[in-house]
């Protein structure tokens, strides 16, 4: 059985909690698959594991994305073969060369989408999948506002949103990153660093506002982007990149128009088999039709784990990191 070397972490904290250590993996059990990793995500929700904001039993490796080939099947695997590439986007264990894992978790690749392009997007891809065509079936002239547009999901979003039909209103903090939103189909960005962003989004739709709010900057926005929803607006608040948001009065859904508010996860969106094989298919066939194009930021090797998590969180930058073990 191979000797993996993977990132563990003993204790919570900064970027620098990671310990590079090698494990024995495997054999595969009743359906498993041995998988060697060949590219992994690096995503916000491993920062919030790392640091301690969700709970993980620890020593724990980190990482619920990656790309890999199948080098041994487990009894009864007849879904899968040894050497076919698959991918995965929800299972906690992947800063690691080599893992077994449940055949529920992973999905076949086809030839049209490479390592690197889905190791970099696949969660936040379908991510994109669950909040526009199943929490809220987003339509051809509705309109949106998306903050950090220019981000991993939000560039996905953008391109996706434009391929419904919807205007889309995107906040970023750059000039550099406002052309970035635009070029994915963003119709109006407001540089959320300098304007106010409830100011811009009513002069932008006539005081009409917005249908839906997605809102995965967390603290920094949740209460403003409350303001800028119309009567019985949506309100999806889906992340915390610049930290939870506060304490809030449900009272206030109803003082601000009625509205809705919803605070999903991928995870419980792709519950059953068939709603993750699903999420995963719609998501692989946009981007391996040349409908969304995705930017990795850059790569880093295994054992440069903290590096890409300081990546990741830099708000300077753009694209998304991918390690390469
Ligand atoms: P991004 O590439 O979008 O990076 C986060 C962006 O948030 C930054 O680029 C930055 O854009 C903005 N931001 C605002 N304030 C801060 C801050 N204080 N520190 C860092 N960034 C800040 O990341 P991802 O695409 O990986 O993820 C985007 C969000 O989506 C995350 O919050 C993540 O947790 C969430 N998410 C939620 C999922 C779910 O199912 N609930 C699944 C996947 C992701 P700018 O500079 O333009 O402000």
């Amino acid at each position: 059985m191979p000797l993996s070397r993977s990132a563990i972490i003993h204790q919570t904290g900064s970027a620098d909690v990671f310990s590079i250590e090698s494990i024995a993996v495997g054999p595969p059990m009743a359906q498993q698959v041995l998988i060697r990793h060949t590219a992994i995500g690096v995503n916000f929700i491993d920062t919030y594991f790392r640091s301690g904001l969700y709970e993980v039993p620890l020593p724990a490796i980190l990482g619920d994305e990656a790309v890999g080939v199948i080098e041994q099947l487990g009894e009864g695997v007849t879904e899968f073969e040894v050497g076919q590439r698959v991918a995965y986007s929800s299972s906690k264990g992947a800063y690691t060369q080599y893992r077994c894992i449940d055949t529920q978790d992973i999905v076949p690749l086809t030839d049209g989408v490479g390592d690197l392009a889905v190791a970099a997007s696949l969660l936040r891809g379908m991510t994109v999948e669950y909040l526009f065509c199943r929490l809220y079936e987003l339509k051809a002239g509705e309109t949106i506002l998306i903050h950090a547009a220019a981000g991993g999901v939000g560039s996905i979003a953008c391109q996706w949103a434009k391929a419904i039909g919807a205007t889309v209103i995107g906040t970023v903090s750059s000039a550099e990153k406002a052309a970035i939103a635009h070029a994915n189909g963003c119709d109006h960005t407001i540089i959320y660093s300098q304007q106010d962003f409830v100011k811009e989004v009513a002069r932008l739709t006539k005081g009409k506002k917005v249908d839906v709010v997605y809102d995965s900057v967390g603290k920094d926005t949740f209460m403003q982007s409350l303001d800028c929803l119309k009567t019985r607006g949506l309100m999806v608040s889906f992340g915390n990149a610049s930290g939870k948001p506060d304490p809030f009065d449900v009272l206030t859904l109803s003082k601000k128009g009625s509205l809705y508010l919803t605070r999903p996860t991928l995870y419980h969106y792709t519950q059953s088999r068939e709603e993750l094989v699903n999420s995963a298919a719609r998501y692989l066939a946009m981007l391996e039709q040349g409908n969304i194009k995705v930017s990795v930021g850059k790569t880093f090797r295994l054992d440069q784990v903290a590096d890409a998590h300081r990546y990741l969180t830099n708000r300077e930058r753009i694209g998304s990191p991918v390690l390469i073990p």
